[in-house]
């Protein structure tokens, strides 16, 4: 049995609760014990892990990931669809290099190429690649599906559905309104009506398949509450009788409002992209605009209670994969989240999302062993997450991803 315990180190549960110093046993792939402040765990023949003073936390989860977008921190690639021979190993790499930066997990928002994600979760699972734990996306089924070679209407959405679930996707991704993400003739533009949407969140719920929506405006996100979608992303104009409407269903659902990219396309990082949307001559009147709708919106979610999550979008020229804490530092700035609350969405409540809140995303007996060593207490200063070289452990279900050479030698 392979067995590692943490010492000397402060312990961020995920719970949103304060830090506190103790000792974690790991069995296999589970946390088997945590002690607290003096206690000790006897484990004889565990490898004993010094953490030099830093924090333990659950692996950081990112809850609107596109891994089949092209660009990360550590490579740029100029074609948004290169070929299918290349994508495959730009896409690996891209989930490599988020593991690189703390991201145990990844929920997908959507994938260009769903084939490429769902063989690549399967993949990670399976111990052939380094990746996060995954849980893969259909296409971003655009206003009338054309881009991906469907019609419209209630059969080419059910014929959509059933292509995508029988790939063996984890979610369906519908582009509900906005499609042209920062566009302002598009903001209000509705896509799908009530019937087509009525026949995917059928099927959906026939094989256990996640619903997951593009949503901009008030009209789109009634519709997906309406047919219990699992995440709506975006959600920046949503007006007061709407946020009613969410606060009410609040326990049913996660916004992911990807708020990074707007950052970056405002900060002008859009003229180093490629193919980014952002270069459009309306783009940085509509980036104005979202990030007024959002600077309201944000914080009365927050205020409500409803689950507002940090990441998405990531996997620009302008805003790559590798990047994604910085949406924590955004969350406390621009929204005035506090740390605590910040560092449980990113763990605890991404695990929700991932529907496996009951065994990850918390440092608790039972739970899988997805855990980072931090050098610096990112409750302090949440920045920290964003400079991996301060992630001095990765460990993902009780196995090593990253540690320093000297422990590994004095293991
Ligand atoms: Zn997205």
């Amino acid at each position: 049995m392979a067995a590692t315990v943490f010492t000397n180190v402060s312990i961020f549960d995920g719970s949103g609760a304060p830090r506190f110093p103790g000792e974690v046993l790991v069995e296999n792939d589970r946390i088997k014990t945590v002690a607290r402040g003096g206690e000790r765990i006897a484990a004889p023949g565990a490898d004993i892990v010094d953490g030099g003073g830093g924090t333990l936390m659950p692996g950081l989860i990112e809850p609107h990931a596109h891994l089949t977008f092209t660009c990360a921190v550590d490579r740029i690639v100029p074609s948004f669809m290169p070929p299918v021979e290349e994508h495959v190993f730009v896409t690996a790499h891209n989930a490599k290099t988020i593991l690189d930066h703390g991201y145990t997990s990844v929920f997908s928002g959507g994938a260009t190429r769903p084939q490429i994600e769902v063989r690549l979760r399967d993949e990670i699972a399976r111990g052939f690649l380094p990746g996060p734990r995954l849980k893969a996306a259909s296409f971003e089924r655009a206003v009338d599906g054309s881009r991906q070679g469907y019609g419209q209407g209630v059969a080419e959405v059910e014929k959509f559905c059933n292509e995508m679930i029988a790939l063996g996707v984890d979610s369906m991704k519908f582009i509900l309104s906005g499609a042209k993400s920062v566009i302002p003739q598009h903001f209000d533009e509705m896509a799908y009506s009530d019937s087509e949407i009525g026949a995917a969140a059928r099927l959906a719920k026939e094989h256990g398949v996640n619903l997951l929506g593009h949503t901009y405006n008030s009209a789109s996100i009634r519709l997906a509450i309406a047919h219990g979608f699992h995440a709506l992303f975006h959600c920046n104009f949503a007006d007061e009788a709407t946020l009613d409407l969410m606060e009410r269903h609040k326990d049913e659902f996660f916004v992911v409002p990807a708020v990074g990219i707007i950052e970056a396309g405002l900060k002008n990082h859009a003229e180093m992209s490629e193919h980014a949307i952002e270069r459009q001559p309306d783009a940085q009147q509509g980036l104005r605009q979202i990030d007024e709708g959002q600077r309201k919106v944000i914080p009365e979610m927050r205020k409500r209670g409803i689950r507002v999550l940090p990441g998405g979008d990531y996997g620009f020229a302008h805003n790559p994969h590798g990047r994604n804490a910085w949406e924590m530092e955004l969350f406390q700035h621009k929204f005035g989240f506090a740390p605590a609350e910040i560092l449980a969405a990113a763990t605890h409540q991404g695990a929700d999302l991932m529907g496996m809140g009951d065994r990850l995303g918390l440092v608790k007996p039972g739970y899988i062993a997805d855990l980072l060593v931090v050098a610096v207490d990112p409750l302090k200063d949440i920045r920290i997450l964003q400079d991996k070289a301060a992630l001095t452990h990765i460990m993902q279900a009780g196995r090593f991803y990253k540690r320093p050479e000297a422990s590994r030698q004095a293991a």
